[in-house]
């Protein structure tokens, strides 16, 4: 479809060209080289007869989609450097640019592995999304499921580097950011072992902010959020229903430094799924009332699932947080130019305006109105390539 030039038009849409300003109706996005050329209304846009268009009429278009919580641990990642392209990239396709995702954020996984899944797709060899990725986290003493369950639950065997003070956390951070790595995870706690001291989460923030480089952690009580936020850490990689409401002192202190929440409220009904009803929507309403108080403190969201832990499909994730309060407006800065300002990637992602890279997606319907519209993907695109198209078999 895309020319030799890198020449595309998307015509006749409705443009959000970012979620604070007004749609652009009948609009035009013209694609070059990778970037986005110019975006405006149909009569302002100038497009060449000669240049290849994808009729968007009834359609939205926003820009492309980061999910800011993945792994790429389940096993059908393993040995990423020998998967069939063919293969490789309709595992992708099932799990990410189907739903539009362009960028993603792996919190854990197998450094090795994701760097060749990673160059594979970068190559062009294999149609995927932009990944960024923290390696493997780090995890206090004890803290891995033992093999039976790691094998239970569909993942790779990876080891992680375990870490009890801050000498270690330093060092393990420190053998990460020279191999590579995008940010450091961390692991707060496990039911096997103490949490982990402030001081190891300020060691490993002191090596990743050096570079400039962002800390995850993953919490599992509002104590767990309390120390690794005072510790420096810069993304909450989960909400944590299993220990009640978030009180004022962890509301004011993720304000006070500024933190961003991935919520992954999905998660929580689906590690739920065999209790009793009552049980899951007590787990499931703590959850969304911890993304409404954050979302009352006026805190950053970033959309995040902990895809590969939960099902691919994020109609839930919108579902639920639209229940604790966010418009379609605020989902879509979560999964645009709130990560991009994060990730220090705005001036390149999050918006449809000219020079940006062309990373952008065609939905079916209208979000504004009825929100699950989001998940109706038509074609994503990747630098102005078509990386996904709906009813047409994935390379
Ligand atoms: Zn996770």
């Amino acid at each position: 479809m895309t020319s030799i030039a890198g020449e595309l038009a998307l015509v006749g849409g409705t443009v959000y060209v970012s979620p604070t300003e007004e749609p652009v109706r009948d609009g035009v996005v013209l694609i070059q080289g990778g970037e986005i050329a110019a975006v405006g209304s149909r009569a302002s846009v100038q497009i060449h007869p000669t240049v290849p268009s994808l009729d968007c009429a009834g359609r939205t278009i926003t820009a492309g989609f980061w999910n800011s919580h993945v792994h790429f641990f389940e096993r059908k990642w393993a040995n990423a450097a020998t998967i069939p392209a063919a293969e490789l990239g309709r595992q992708l396709q099932d799990m990410l640019t189907r739903y539009g995702f362009t960028s993603v954020f792996d919190l854990s996984s197998s450094w090795e592995n994701t760097r060749r899944l990673r160059d594979r797709i970068d190559s062009g060899e294999v149609p995927g999304p932009r990944i960024r990725s923290t390696g493997e986290g780090l995890i206090p003493p004890g803290a891995l499921p033992t093999e039976t369950v790691v094998n239970m639950m569909g993942l790779m065997k990876i080891p992680m580097p375990e870490v009890t003070d801050a000498a270690q956390a330093a060092s393990a951070a420190r053998k990460l950011l020279d191999e590579g790595v995008d940010g450091i995870k961390l692991f707060a706690s496990s039911p096997r072992s103490a949490s982990l001291p402030e001081s190891v989460f300020q060691a490993a923030a002191d090596e990743a902010h050096r570079l400039g480089k962002p800390v995850f952690v993953h919490p599992n009580s509002g104590m767990d959020v309390l120390t690794a936020v005072r510790g420096g850490v810069d993304i909450i990689a989960h909400t944590t229903p299993h220990s009640g409401p978030w009180d004022e002192t962890i509301l004011a202190s993720m304000k006070e430094r500024s933190v961003a929440l991935t919520p992954t409220l999905t998660l929580w009904k689906y590690y739920m799924r065999h209790d009793c009803l009552s049980a899951q929507e007590q787990v499931a309403n703590t959850g969304v009332g911890q993304l409404r108080a954050w979302l009352a403190c006026g805190g950053t969201v970033l959309f995040g699932t902990d895809l590969g832990a939960v099902e691919y499909d994020p109609t839930e994730e919108y579902s639920l947080m639209t229940q604790a309060g966010m418009s379609f407006r605020q989902i879509l800065a979560s999964l645009t130019t709130a990560p991009a300002d994060r990730f220090g990637e705005s001036q390149r992602s999050g918006r449809i305006a000219a020079g940006l890279q062309a990373d952008l997606i065609v939905l079916a319907g209208d979000p504004s109105k009825d929100i699950q519209a989001l998940t109706a993907v038509e074609y994503t695109l990747r630098g102005g390539k078509i990386i996904y198209a709906r009813g047409s078999p994935s390379r």
